[in-house]
């Protein structure tokens, strides 16, 4: 498969071919208005209509494309200053030319190719300069004018268009930033970081409005075990299964987010305790019952505790430990069970 910077003389050609077409007509019209001698044509056929096959070519059989390509724009950048004492400094053309290849050079998003342009185009500029003999007809006329159109609005409409798609890209790649931020790869539960922000959304409706919330906190019983015994590839598709097994008893509005290594962790918001705990008896009950194809002995158990918003719950934290320390009851007390703590008191609130 070709590689960007092997692509990048095709990609480049048709819009050099372009941009020196439509450059050269508008350098054509002042040499025809002013009767310019061959040499003077052949100053602009040259650059406008031969060097953009030619610097392809050169691209296609470097061994460094990139390289060439970057000696390509200074070319042409070299090219586009040569134009203006080559149009006697005719003032609209000479600016247009001289701007359009600065934008064109930052346009490429490589970093400082339009500053190192500018000395190359001040040298261009010169020894065009030197050999057409420096003269000064700055007006413009209605013709060139004209000519100027087409470069105007096909290069603003091109810029726009790369401009459009590049912002698009970022968007897309901005979502798929936020979506890995948000999302564990291993279980499509939310990552951490935004369970945690949902969970403290949840406390602060629970402090402001008294809007009920729980939070289930869930661990595999003796998961280490299993890694020990098969493996940690078959560790993570126990993960994966009994993340599956939560992901099945949340609802819309609910958050359940992969906490730690084997543990998960569930907000219930609007939802009181009792029906909490029915909800994660179900959860227990239904990771029991989970099987892998490549091992259907393999028992797993897991552990959870309950703990109900407080309005003693000063932050996510105190929520948190309210909720562990249920599940620390549900081990201690043998595992393969669901203990609440509806008593935060219990847990001093930090
Ligand atoms: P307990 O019943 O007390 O919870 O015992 P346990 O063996 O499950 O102990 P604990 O919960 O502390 O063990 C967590 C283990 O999970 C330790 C770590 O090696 C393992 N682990 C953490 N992240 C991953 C992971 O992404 N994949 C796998 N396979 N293992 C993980
Ligand atoms: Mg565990």
């Amino acid at each position: 498969m070709p590689t960007p910077e092997r692509q990048m003389p095709r990609r480049i050609y048709p819009l050099r071919v372009l941009g020196m077409g439509l450059g050269g007509a508008v350098v054509g019209v002042v040499l025809w208005e002013r009767h310019a001698s061959v040499y003077a044509w052949l100053g602009m056929v040259l650059p406008a209509f031969v060097w953009p096959h030619v610097a392809y070519l050169l691209s296609r059989r470097s061994t460094d494309p990139y390289r060439t390509e970057m000696r390509n724009l200074l070319v042409d950048s070299a090219a586009a200053a040569a134009f203006v004492p080559l149009m006697h400094f005719n003032l609209l053309p000479s600016v247009l030319l001289l701007t359009l290849t600065l934008v064109d050079k930052v346009t490429t998003g490589i970093r400082g190719l339009w500053a190192r342009s500018i000395p190359v185009m001040l040298l261009a500029g010169v020894a065009s300069a030197v050999l057409t003999g420096w003269h000064w007809a700055p007006e413009t006329s209605f013709a060139v004018l004209l000519a100027c159109l087409p470069v105007m609005t096909l290069h603003t409409l091109s810029v726009s268009v790369v401009s459009y798609q590049l912002i698009r890209q970022v968007s897309r790649q901005n979502q798929m930033l936020d979506e890995l931020r948000r999302i564990d790869s291993l279980t499509g539960l939310f990552g951490r970081g935004h369970w945690q922000e949902q969970a403290e959304a949840a406390l602060r409706r629970h402090h402001t409005t008294d809007e009920p919330a729980c939070m289930l906190m869930m661990d595999i019983d003796h998961f280490k075990e299993v890694n020990d015994e098969h493996g940690h590839a078959v560790g993570d598709e126990v993960i994966r299964a009994l993340a599956h097994v939560v992901r099945g008893h949340v609802r819309a509005g609910d958050c359940a987010g992969r906490y730690g290594g084997d543990e998960f962790a569930i907000i219930l918001p609007g939802m009181r305790a009792q029906d909490a705990l029915a909800i994660a008896q179900r959860i227990r009950a239904q990771a029991e019952g989970v099987r892998l194809r490549e091992l259907p002995d393999l028992r797993l158990t897991s552990s959870i505790g309950v703990a109900p918003a407080d309005h003693r719950h000063s932050n996510l934290r105190a929520w948190i430990e309210s909720a562990d320390a249920a599940l620390y009851a549900a081990k201690k007390a043998g595992r393969n069970r669901v203990a609440g703590c509806m008593e935060p008191e219990l847990v001093p609130a930090v």
